[in-house]
């Protein structure tokens, strides 16, 4: 994908950027400020830091249970058109921004994770857009990857739906990142998640960082139901599991489709073909609606099972967004809080990727934690 315009803010130090930009169309100035949501991904705009970018995950409610990700959002709009997508009902400025000063982004993490230093810090960089998705994005993440190679408490989580990994396979990475897909079976990729990589160059990615020494993250999120979902799923953990060994997975997450009520009728006009909008839905305690209980449950029980079948159990699993019940009702057991799986995940981390976290975590420090 190229950009049909690329600003860089004045303040921005352009010597650090005209290596990775097309000189053609890059011009100096502020923001060019879109409000159309898809006209503004094809327009880049790179600034300055204002104000402070790192935070708990905003989806986090304490009525369910969360798996307390720190974000940085340096990253606004993204250059894929997922249907589901949450950014079509939020974005205001739809510019795809991101925030060139990696020093200074780093420098706010560091001061604000040195508060805890008994606790592992997983911290992504994909809550307003693809963590790596387009050139220069995934330039901007490998210095980011080198940056946090000196921060002893933290992780780095790439998220990405892309294969966009060459500027991350010659970094000195020092462990200290995760690079994870979201994944969904090839006919869900081609009617949702348009003009993202198809499965086969994820995985092909997968691959490469791989043996670059990168753990990696999978996230079965959204699951989508339709038609023949289940041989659809069973064909993806086995197409992943066939090339990526388990030992290099260092958690899975798996969620179902959600979204705004609100969000429906701007789903339909932005994709008139998508599927997600038809099928029964039901509103929970946080305005999203999501499928009812029974099928989410039994859509997570049957791809959990698939994963156990790839030997990947001994990957820590978990569920995004949904009540202590339905873990109950999927693993027989449930976290008793957000802070105690925030220690079960980290105690997964020291015993798999010790060299990440040689510590054993401090399980009564994480249950102290209030959200
Ligand atoms: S990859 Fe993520 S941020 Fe980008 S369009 Fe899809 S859901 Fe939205």
């Amino acid at each position: 994908m190229t950009f049909k315009t690329v600003t860089i803010h004045p303040e921005i130090d352009q010597a650090n950027w005209e290596r990775l930009l097309p000189a053609s169309n890059v011009r100096v100035g502020p923001s060019p400020k879109m409000s159309d949501y898809r006209q503004g991904k094809r327009h880049l705009f790179i600034g300055p830091k204002r104000g402070q970018l790192f935070h708990l995950c905003a989806s986090l409610d304490p009525r369910y249970i969360c798996c307390s990700t720190h974000v940085v959002s340096h990253i606004s709009n993204c250059p894929f058109e997922c249907t589901y997508c949450f950014l079509q009902n939020y974005l205001t400025d739809t510019t795809l921004s991101v925030v060139a000063d990696t020093r200074a982004i780093i420098e706010e993490i560091r001061e604000k994770t040195s508060e805890q230093p008994w606790r592992l810090f997983r911290i992504g960089t994909w809550e307003l857009g693809d963590s790596i998705g387009v050139n220069p994005l995934n330039e901007m993440a490998a210095r980011l990857v080198m940056e946090f190679a000196s921060l002893d408490n933290c992780i780095l989580k790439l998220r990405t739906k892309s294969d966009q990994v060459t500027p991350l396979l010659d970094v000195d990475h020092g462990g200290r990142c995760v690079v994870s897909w979201t994944v969904n079976p090839q006919e869900v990729i081609k009617r949702e998640e348009i003009g993202t990589a198809p499965l086969g160059k994820r995985i092909g990615a997968m691959e490469q960082v791989a043996r670059a020494g990168y753990p990696i993250g999978l996230h079965f999120d959204p699951m989508i139901f339709f038609k023949g979902w289940q041989r659809a799923y069973e064909k993806l953990v086995e197409a992943i599991f066939n090339r990526i060994n388990p030992k290099s997975v260092i958690w899975i997450s798996i969620g179902s489709l959600r979204f705004n009520p609100e969000m429906k009728k701007k789903i339909e006009n932005n994709y008139p073909n998508t599927k997600i909008t038809s099928a029964e839905l039901v509103l929970g305690d946080d305005n999203k609606l999501r499928y009812p209980r029974p099928l989410r449950e039994g859509m997570y029980r049957f791809l959990l099972e698939r994963l156990r079948d790839a030997g990947a159990d001994e990957c820590f699993t978990y569920l995004c967004m949904e009540r202590p019940n339905v873990w109950q009702n999927v693993f027989g057991r449930a976290p008793r809080s957000i802070g105690h799986l925030d220690y079960l995940i980290a105690n997964s981390v020291h015993n798999r990727f010790p060299q990440i976290a040689p510590a054993p975590p401090q399980k009564e420090l994480y249950l102290s934690l209030e959200y």
